[in-house]
């Protein structure tokens, strides 16, 4: 029984190292991001729509959310209205 137990812990704290492990490992991707991300990882300015890159314009966080803005008229003006850009597909054109 003792040899049962033992293993039984073993395996309890291999499970634990391997949750931690891989849950620090997937924490740690999501926030440091790629090296050189690419032609792909820039975002949108959702006041004016255009392509804004990383280290350009102006970064804002907003419900857990960074947002870019081309311009401080942009920032601006998401920073009056947040709710206007960021609730998605809030009025449909149709
Ligand atoms: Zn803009």
């Amino acid at each position: 029984m003792d040899g049962f137990l033992s293993f039984l812990l073993f395996a309890v704290l291999f499970y634990v190292m391997m949750r931690f492990g891989c849950g620090a490992h997937m924490v740690h991707g999501h926030h440091g991001g790629h090296p050189s991300g690419g032609a792909g990882d820039k975002h949108v300015d959702p006041v004016c729509g255009k392509h804004v890159d990383p280290n350009e314009g102006y970064g804002k966080m907003h419900a857990n959310t960074l947002y870019r803005f081309c311009s401080r008229e942009c920032l601006d003006a998401f920073e009056a209205a947040p709710e206007r850009y960021t609730s998605k597909q809030a009025e449909a054109p149709s």
